[in-house]
């Protein structure tokens, strides 16, 4: 068995007394003269727990003697044992770290084992205490969030490490301030100072937990928003002690949720609000104008022919063209107001406050000649033009998505009206859009189910009066519409991308009839086929011509594709080359519609066209305006420098096909002559011209010119 204790003295007398009375396994009694002798013992006996120790006869004096043995037994109590009652001497060994003092006098077994309990107890306590605040220190240094703690007073009595580098204070001049002083937290968005408010829950026994807008002022002044929990610290007898503060940094991710949010609500490219965004203020706003009895006006605008550019120019321009355009139209609406963009070339505006209808009308109009003047973007000079459609609160709709869709609505019924302008949404809208939805279903089953067919109007050589060609056009026999014209599917089915599989349909339909009458020795020079510019821009529209051709087994020579002057006008480059090789292998392009779109000319000679087919709202003016005649002739008379055909469209009476032969115009089309007649028709028309081999064709009319 160990012994509890370690005795050392020189007094023999001690001993004996000692060890008389006492349990001897709990002793250990060593008798030494000089302290490095007592320092030798201890180390012989590793095991004891207790030191007890007579110091006055030593070599040293007993406070230098003390401060020898503690070091050499750090974790021991120590007991000095002594002969008086010297109060002075006492408090001096205390303070130097004995653990207690006994006389001499009073010295017996049972004593001295009941001191050395008492004293190994009193020193596993302090130990523990140590231990358990060497734990919280290293804790509060290393742990991440910043820690203060006050005194009942509310007298700073610590910050951790990162308490100090939050708040600007370090440890040793925040002690002893008033928390308040120190700590200044304010309500993100009152400004009000928080501590009072915490220091009164605090005191009431709550733990609290601060809004997470709080904002930490630090020392130097420059703000942080911060998260933070309070809590109220008691003493044994459980009254308040004080109060720990436990808080942390939320600057950065408040900064990263504040972003993630604005990427949700904002478009990336413009950065202007995206149509979430624009949802929630519409509605806010509606709720507000209901409140209030007011007006506000939805914009919905479109930018004319923004594939294209995008197309031939490409994203990068592209992108440069839609940040422009969100520029120009930010100033022109109040900051109240809304711009959105809806993704594509879409935006959206709303007029929060709106008197009148007419000033949403004059923001529309403000918006539109503010996109129209001219960009100039990496060395291109580009124009633009906006289509807008206008929807008013409460007249229209009540709610947001009824006022965007009529917008919306309205939108496409500018772009009908030649785009560049501005609509205001009329109940009559929905009922056309409705039915230009219904006609977009019907469209995609169209083709399958074989409801296309073709007429073909002849074209015919003014001078000899034979027919010389015939354009195909398309016609649709609608199961319940009867039968539709151009006019009435065409641009829905270039609005869907339908044109593309429909046009291809035309083509090979088109070229399979002319190789059919050729082969049945008709004589004809060409079949005209039209062509929209969203199928010439197609990647696959040459490689279909060509396949096609193959696949009928109709010469190029015979084909001619017609093409609108603003087909041609996009992307001069791509044009160029797609036309040359269309003209390499002996296709024949016209330009359809001529005098109705673009006015630069230059195009006529750096492109291989071959005719102009001069639109009929020329020749329909023809001969009474004198304007009007003198455009026609000149286009002929600059035709035949160019060496290109003209072909007259619409002709429909004697005087304009007077007029027409008069200034040399080479062939013509229209009612005057035939109208678009159905293959078996063509038919019995070339079989007349056969039978008259070499004569001319002579329709009634042009026999009648004669
Ligand atoms: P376009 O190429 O200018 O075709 C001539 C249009 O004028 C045809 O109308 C024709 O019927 C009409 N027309 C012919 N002679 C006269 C006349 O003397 N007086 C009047 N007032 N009109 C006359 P349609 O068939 O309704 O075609 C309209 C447009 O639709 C065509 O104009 C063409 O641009 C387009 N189109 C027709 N077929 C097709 C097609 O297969 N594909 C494509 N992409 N477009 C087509
Ligand atoms: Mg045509
Ligand atoms: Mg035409």
């Amino acid at each position: 068995m160990h012994a509890l204790a370690l005795l050392i003295t020189r007094d023999r007398g001690l001993i004996e007394n000692t060890v008389e009375s006492s349990e001897v396994e709990s002793l250990t009694i060593e008798c030494v003269d000089r302290l490095a002798d007592a320092t030798d013992r201890l180390k012989l006996h590793d095991a004891v727990r207790a030191l007890v120790v007579d110091l006055s006869p030593f070599d040293k004096h007993e406070i230098e003697a003390l401060r020898v043995l503690l070091h050499a037994a750090p974790n021991m109590p120590v007991l000095v044992v002594g002969d008086d009652n010297d109060l002075t001497r006492h408090a001096a060994l205390l303070a130097q770290g004995a653990q207690d003092l006994l006389l001499k006098s009073n010295l017996d077994g049972g004593g001295l084992r009941r001191a050395v309990r008492n004293a190994l107890a009193r020193k596993a306590r302090e130990l523990a205490v140590f231990n358990d605040n060497e734990r919280a220190r290293v804790t509060l240094a290393s742990i991440g969030d910043a820690v203060l703690s006050t005194d009942s007073s509310w007298l700073v009595s610590f910050i951790n490490p990162i308490a100090e580098k939050l708040m600007g204070w370090s440890c040793a001049q925040a002690v002893g301030r008033h928390v308040s002083e120190v700590f200044q937290v304010l309500d993100g968005i009152t400004r009000e100072r928080i501590v009072p408010q915490m220091e009164l829950a605090i005191q009431k026994g709550r733990t609290i937990i601060l809004p997470s807008n709080c904002v930490l002022v630090r020392r130097d002044g420059q703000e942080l928003h911060i998260e933070d929990s309070a809590a109220p610290i008691h003493d044994l007898s459980g009254e308040f002690a004080g109060m720990v503060v436990v808080f942390h940094d939320v600057s950065e991710s408040r900064a990263i949720t504040q972003k993630m949010s604005h990427l949700a609500e904002h478009d990336e490219l413009t950065s202007l609000p995206n149509r979430a965004l624009l949802n929630d203020r519409l509605e806010h706003g509606i709720t507000l104008a209901r409140r209030h009895g007011r007006q506000m006006a939805v914009l919905f605008i479109d930018l004319d022919h923004f594939k294209h550019i995008n197309d031939s120019l490409g994203h990068l321009i592209g992108d440069q063209i839609l940040k422009a355009v969100a520029g120009r139209i930010a100033p022109c609406i109040r900051d109240s107001d809304t711009v959105s963009r809806q993704g594509g070339d879409e935006f959206i505006v709303l007029l929060s406050e709106v008197n009148r209808a007419e000033d949403a009308e004059l923001i529309a109009e403000k918006i539109r000649l503010a996109v129209m003047a001219p960009y100039t973007i990496d060395s291109h000079y580009l124009h633009l033009t906006a289509s807008i459609g206008v929807s008013v609160y409460p007249n229209d709709g009540e709610d947001a998505t009824a006022l965007i869709q009529y917008a919306d609505t309205a939108m496409y019924h500018a772009k009908e009206k030649g785009r560049n302008n501005s609509q205001f949404f009329k109940d009559d809208m929905n009922a056309r859009a409705a039915e230009r939805q219904i006609l977009t279903g019907d469209l995609r089953h169209a083709l399958t189910r074989g409801e296309f067919f073709l007429v073909y109007q002849p074209i015919i050589n003014l001078v000899s009066g034979a027919i010389t060609g015939f354009e195909a056009l398309i016609r649709w026999r609608h199961p319940t519409r009867g039968t539709l014209t151009p006019a009435d599917f065409i641009p829905i089915a270039e609005e869907c991308g339908l044109i593309i599989p429909i046009g291809e349909w035309v083509l090979r339909e088109a070229c399979a009839r002319a190789q059919q009458w050729l082969a049945a020795d008709f004589k004809f020079e060409t079949m005209a086929v039209n062509i929209s510019a969203v199928e010439f821009r197609s990647d696959q529209f040459f490689d279909g011509v060509c396949r096609i051709l193959r696949t009928t087994g109709l010469e190029p020579r015979y084909l001619t594709l017609e093409l609108t002057e603003t087909a041609v006008m996009r992307d001069f480059e791509a044009t160029r080359i797609v036309l040359q090789a269309l003209s390499t292998m002996g296709v024949r392009i016209a330009v359809d519609d001529f005098g109705t779109g673009y006015s630069n000319l230059s195009y006529l000679k750096r492109f291989p066209i071959n005719t102009l087919k001069l639109d009929r709202s020329f020749i329909h003016d023809l001969p009474e305006s004198v304007d009007v005649c003198t455009i026609v002739s000149s286009v002929i008379r600059m035709a035949h420098c160019l060496h290109l055909q003209v072909v007259a469209e619409g002709v429909e009476t004697l005087q304009q096909l007077r007029f027409l032969k008069a200034h040399d115009c080479g062939e013509g089309q229209g009612y005057y002559f035939s109208k678009a007649v159905d293959p078996s028709e063509c038919q019995s028309l070339l079989q007349l011209t056969k039978l008259r081999r070499g004569r001319k064709f002579q329709s009634p009319a042009l026999r009648a010119v004669k």
